[in-house]
C-alpha cells in the first residue's frame, strides 16, 4: 500500500491510500491503530509529510562508502542519535538555510522505517512486525556545527532539515532499493540500501532494547558517499537549488531551497 497524507478539498489533513489507477481514496481512521480505505475519491490540494513522527532517530555511518569519504571509524555498534520533531517538512516545501548557520549545509538521501505500533525490547527476527513501512528522508546538516559542537542533534535539528516523502509504502522489501540524492539535476549518491552495515532488524533490536519507542517514530537508516561535504570541491546547499532524494519503489522527495 502507497500511504499519503494530504489536505483534502476542504484543506483538511486526511490519509489516502494511492490506488493502482493513481487516485487517491480517503482513509478513513489511524493508521497507527484501526482504519478503514474507502471508496472516498480525495483530490489533494497538498501533500504533506506523511507522518507526524514523536520521536525521530537516525543512525550515523551505516554506510561503509560514506565512513570512508569522511574518514570516520567503523562503528562496532549503531551510532544513533535524534532530530527534532520540529523539522519535518513535507515534499514541495522549502528547506531554509538557517540564518545561524547558512553556508554549510548538506543533504543526506536515507531511506526512513516508520514504527507501526508501540514497542520496546524488539528482537531483530520479529522487527519487520512493527514496522508500518518506509518512507524517504533527507537529513539536512550545518557541518560547521557539527564540527563546532561536536555532537549533531542540534546541527540537524533546525527548522526544515528533516524532509519525510512523500508516501508510507507498507509491502516492500527494503534490504535492497537503490536510493539516490539529485541536487539540480546531477546526481550525487546512488547506492544500495544493501549496502548498510547494520540491517534494519539489528537497528531495530539494538535502539529498543529497554528503550519505548512510541507507534509513528521514524528511523533514519543512514546515507552513502556522494554528500557535499566530502566532495572536492566541497558543495552546500544553496539558496535557488532543488535537492531530489529517490527511492527505488517508493517516490521522490523534492525540495527547493531558500
Ligand atoms: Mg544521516
Amino acid at each position: 500500500m502507497r500511504l499519503y497524507r494530504v489536505l483534502d478539498e476542504q484543506l483538511q489533513p486526511t490519509y489516502a491510500l494511492e490506488a493502482e489507477d493513481k487516485t487517491f481514496r480517503r482513509i478513513e481512521g489511524d493508521i497507527l491503530d484501526d482504519y478503514t480505505i474507502t471508496d472516498v475519491v480525495v483530490e489533494p490540494r497538498k501533500i504533506l509529510p506523511p507522518i507526524e513522527p514523536p520521536t525521530i532517530f537516525a543512525v550515523a555511518g551505516n554506510y561503509r562508502s560514506h565512513i570512508e569519504e569522511v574518514h570516520a571509524k567503523t562503528p562496532e555498534a549503531p551510532n544513533f542519535f535524534a532530530k527534532s520533531i520540529t523539522s519535518v517538512i513535507g515534499t514541495d516545501e522549502p528547506i531554509r538555510l538557517p540564518a545561524v548557520a547558512p553556508d554549510n549545509v548538506d543533504y543526506e538521501v536515507e531511506l526512513a522505517v516508520v514504527i507501526g505500533q508501540t514497542c520496546r525490547d524488539v528482537p531483530a527476527d520479529r522487527a519487520y512486525d512493527v514496522i508500518l513501512g518506509y518512507t524517504v528522508a533527507n537529513d539536512v546538516s550545518a557541518r560547521d556545527w557539527q564540527k563546532r559542537l561536536g555532537q549533531w542533534v542540534r546541527p540537524k535539528s533546525f527548522d526544515t532539515f528533516c524532509p519525510l516523502g512523500p508516501c508510507i509504502v507498507t509491502d516492500i522489501d527494503p534490504s535492497n532499493l537503490r536510493l539516490r540524492a539529485i541536487l539540480n539535476g546531477q546526481v550525487m549518491q546512488d547506492a544500495s540500501t544493501s549496502e548498510m552495515l547494520f540491517s534494519i532488524p539489528q537497528l531495530i533490536e539494538f535502539i529498543s532494547a529497554d528503550l519505548t519507542l512510541l507507534a509513528g517514530t521514524v528511523i533514519l537508516t543512514g546515507t552513502p558517499a556522494g554528500v557535499g561535504e566530502a566532495r572536492s570541491p566541497k558543495v552546500y546547499l544553496k539558496s535557488g537549488d532543488v535537492i531530489v532524494c529517490s527511492i527505488e519503489q517508493i517516490g521522490e522527495l523534492k525540495n527547493p531551497v531558500k
